[in-house]
């Protein structure tokens, strides 16, 4: 695990990351501090960071008056902790930013900004458990609607099994 004090590389652009310690959430992120200012999320670390109301004060000292090189997005990401292929994924119900992710271990990897992005979403876990229940709604009423299309298409063009249904029990 990357919690521990065991080094690991960037994800991102290769350079060694540095592990800054989270006082709030009692955690150690690495974060790319000489290179791209991305940031590896060990597997349930991340819902500890992703709302504004949660304190991420010690990242943006770290990250005040710096710049940060910029990093080829197309490149392949391989997980920094156990070498799987990290996989693009929408952070959020809102579909708005992409993050890396392990599947294998849970890691997630964050390019420098993203982090800001995705807090500016959500002020609490309250306010995006809601986002994601309503789009479940969503994608259940659009569901629901096509059952009805293809039902009522059916009953106005009935097929040879609909009306042998109908004329047996009619
Ligand atoms: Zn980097
Ligand atoms: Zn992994």
């Amino acid at each position: 695990m990357a919690d521990n004090l065991q080094k690991i590389k960037c994800p991102a652009c290769g350079e060694e990351m540095v592990k800054i310690y989270m006082p709030q959430q009692g955690v150690n992120l690495d974060v790319c501090v000489n290179g791209c200012g991305g940031i590896y999320f060990d597997n349930r670390e991340f819902s500890k960071f992703d709302e504004k109301n949660e304190d991420i004060s010690p990242l943006i000292n770290v990250f005040e008056n710096k710049s940060f090189n910029k990093v080829d997005e197309t490149v392949k990401r391989y997980c920094p902790v156990c070498g799987m292929d990290m996989v693009k994924n929408y952070a959020s119900a809102k579909h708005e930013v992409q993050v890396d992710e392990c599947y294998a271990c849970g890691g997630k990897f964050l390019d420098y900004s993203e982090l800001e992005k995705i807090r500016a979403q959500y002020s609490t876990e309250k306010e995006r458990a809601a986002d994601v229940i309503k789009e479940l709604y969503s994608t259940v009423g659009k569901e629901l609607k096509n059952f009805e299309d293809k039902y009522n298409e059916e009953m106005s063009n009935p097929s040879i099994l609909t009306r042998f249904i109908k004329m047996k029990y009619n």
